[in-house]
């Protein structure tokens, strides 16, 4: 059969350790010898990104803004131990932190789900995604240690230099710490915008959570501005789709999202999306089986793994040991993009490649075979527990036979 034609490049940022390795095979063994792969190569692994100073990542995110449509393999995001580790000249700021606040944007992280894999909560029958805003809050914080007694204000002087308010924060009698942190109302904004627009077009309820009762201007604000866009441009819509949304402390959440049988979009702020959505991946059975995607509000879309360079692994397989690593959130990555492009350029092929990719993956698993991750959570009769690329390698001959019937 003829290859797949690209008319449009996808944004391909390649990254570190293990995964680096899963992606490198996905491609050679599932992608390129079906699709005549066009990509814009962008290296984000910590080499490439200390020899450029982490210019790389900033090009990397500004080419996504220009062709609409990325994927991206996990990257390390540096600690002191990594400084050492890759004699780094400093130590880079995470690349998907960088990415987002180039983007904006919000990320949907949503479970692959598969009926061999229970989830550890019982009544949990659909997938639940999370939307976390990708913006501001302790991610774009200034914080200090304070060495001893005196007093921490905040100010703020508008553009024409009046002292709109200046208030004591805390009067330090001994050291601690201290914080500052924002929000703007258009990142807000585009945040609702980006859950309502995809729990109609995914055709799910939206919850949406934040602790408002005790943060009377910050959290409230947000509440504010979900109420006001959804009253004016979306309660038609939702009411005619026959979904609901609604507002939530986040405490009456997390209750709700337990006793629940999932199917539903929980949109959360920055830090309670972070760790909420690691909290819905282990419940909903392993951290290598939840996707993620960044969608932006001017429409660009960034796709990965949520786990990371699974570094145990890497350093078994550095010792030449055989590793059985899960590449279905990787693979996911590839296939959501892939379909995105698909979608945007009108190349049916490419979506229908995706969609039976992703169908082969799932069978693959259904059938038995399956990386150690996923063998110690499936209820199935026969399981046969495979090496990274024996898993891959099985995906392809599912995805061949497919093809041919
Ligand atoms: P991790 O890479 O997600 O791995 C944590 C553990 O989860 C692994 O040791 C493994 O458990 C299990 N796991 C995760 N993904 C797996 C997969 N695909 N297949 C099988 N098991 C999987 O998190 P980490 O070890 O905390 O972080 C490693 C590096 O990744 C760090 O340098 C961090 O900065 C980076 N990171 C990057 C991203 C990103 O780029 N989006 C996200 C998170 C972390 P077992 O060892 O028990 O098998
Ligand atoms: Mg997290």
């Amino acid at each position: 059969m003829a290859k797949i034609q690209m008319r449009t490049p996808l944004v391909e940022m390649d990254g570190d350790e293990m995964t680096r390795i899963i992606w490198k095979m996905i491609k050679t063994n599932l992608l390129e010898p079906y699709i005549e792969l066009k990509t814009e190569y962008y290296d984000l692994g910590l080499p490439r990104r200390d020899e450029t100073d982490d210019r790389i990542t900033v090009e990397a995110a500004e080419a996504v803004k220009k062709y609409g449509v990325g994927v991206k393999c996990a990257t390390i995001t540096p600690n002191q131990q990594r400084m050492s580790e890759y004699s780094l000249k400093r130590m880079y700021k995470s690349p998907n932190g960088t990415i987002r606040a180039i983007l904006d944007g919000t990320v949907f992280r949503a479970p692959i789900t598969l009926p061999c894999l229970k989830p550890a909560v019982r009544n949990w029958k659909k997938p639940i995604t999370i939307a976390r805003h990708a913006y501001g809050d302790i991610y774009k914080c200034s914080e200090f240690r304070v060495p001893g007694p005196g007093k921490a204000e905040i100010l703020f002087r508008d553009e024409a230099g009046n002292e709109l308010f200046h208030e004591t924060v805390f009067d330090f009698k001994c050291p601690g710490v201290l914080m500052g942190m924002y929000n703007k109302d258009d990142s807000i904004e585009s945040f609702a915008r980006a859950c309502f627009n995809y729990a109609l077009s995914t055709k799910q309820d939206l919850w949406f959570s934040t602790k408002d009762t005790i943060s009377k201007k910050y959290d409230h604000r947000f509440k504010d501005i979900f109420e006001e866009i959804y009253e004016k441009d979306y309660k038609a819509k939702f009411e005619k789709a026959g979904l609901e949304y609604f507002y939530t402390l986040i405490d009456d959440a997390v209750a709700r999202v337990i006793r629940s049988d999932g199917g539903f979009i929980w949109a959360c702020k920055n830090y309670d999306g972070d760790v909420m959505s690691d909290m819905v991946a282990t419940a909903f059975g392993s951290l290598a089986m939840m996707t993620s995607v960044l969608v932006s509000p001017d429409g660009n879309f960034e796709f990965e793994a949520a786990h990371g360079t699974v570094t145990k692994h890497y350093y078994k397989h550095l010792e030449g040991e055989t590793t059985s690593t899960n590449s279905m959130a990787t693979l996911f990555a590839w296939t959501g993009a892939i379909n995105k492009r698909g979608e945007l350029d009108d190349i049916p092929e490419l979506c229908a490649f995706a969609k039976t990719l992703e169908t082969a993956s799932l069978a693959t698993i259904e059938a038995g075979y399956m990386t150690k991750d996923l063998a110690q959570l499936a209820e199935l009769e026969h399981i046969e527990v495979l090496s990274t690329e024996g898993f891959i390698l099985k995906v392809r001959e599912t995805f061949d036979k497919m093809r041919k019937n």
